[in-house]
């Protein structure tokens, strides 16, 4: 079932989530429905938070860059993440569905080593880079309760808040 994506500046977008217990049936309900959520937004990463629920949970699926599609064979599942180490900065244009329409360059550790919980409860360690490491590092900030918003520039967050505003109220 595809859930409503809450944006901002939806005050729950802040709030920390806690970790899942239970790794049971209605844990693998909402993980269904954070990727079909995910598709439907035309995103290649979810938050449960930004579904409002604040629990640690989030899924990604990158585009495949030979077909240009987004194949359910690499999509990720990621419960109660912890990052253990990182390494080097990198620097790519994100986005969030939670913040439509906008896009900006972050900064971002250019390698991370995460280490989380499959929907079985299974514990999973990986080292990641590119796009890959930079949407964990950006899910993981919204179970922190951060948008990517948060590390533009002082100038450049003036800019977004104007231009954010203006195109809420043209919609
Ligand atoms: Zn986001």
């Amino acid at each position: 079932m595809v859930r409503e994506i809450i944006t901002y500046p939806d005050k729950r977008l802040w709030q920390k989530s806690k970790d899942v217990v239970d790794f049971d049936e209605k844990l693998h309900s909402l993980l269904d429905d954070m990727y079909e959520t995910m598709i439907a937004g035309q995103g290649i990463g979810l938050a449960a938070i930004q579904i409002a629920i604040p629990l640690n949970i989030l899924v990604i699926n990158l585009v495949d860059e030979e077909s240009g599609k987004q194949n359910k064979e690499d999509l990720i599942e990621v419960i109660n993440p912890k990052i253990t180490a990182q390494e080097g900065t990198t620097t790519f244009q994100e986005g969030c569905l939670s913040v439509p329409g906008f896009f900006e360059e972050i900064q971002r550790y250019e390698s991370i080593t995460v280490t989380y919980q499959d929907r079985f409860g299974k514990s999973i360690t990986q080292n990641l880079d590119g796009l890959l490491g930079i949407a964990m590092q950006h899910e993981m900030d919204h179970l922190n309760g951060h948008l990517f918003i948060e590390k533009l520039s002082y100038t450049k967050r003036k800019k977004f808040e104007k231009e954010y505003k203006k195109a809420q109220k043209n919609k």
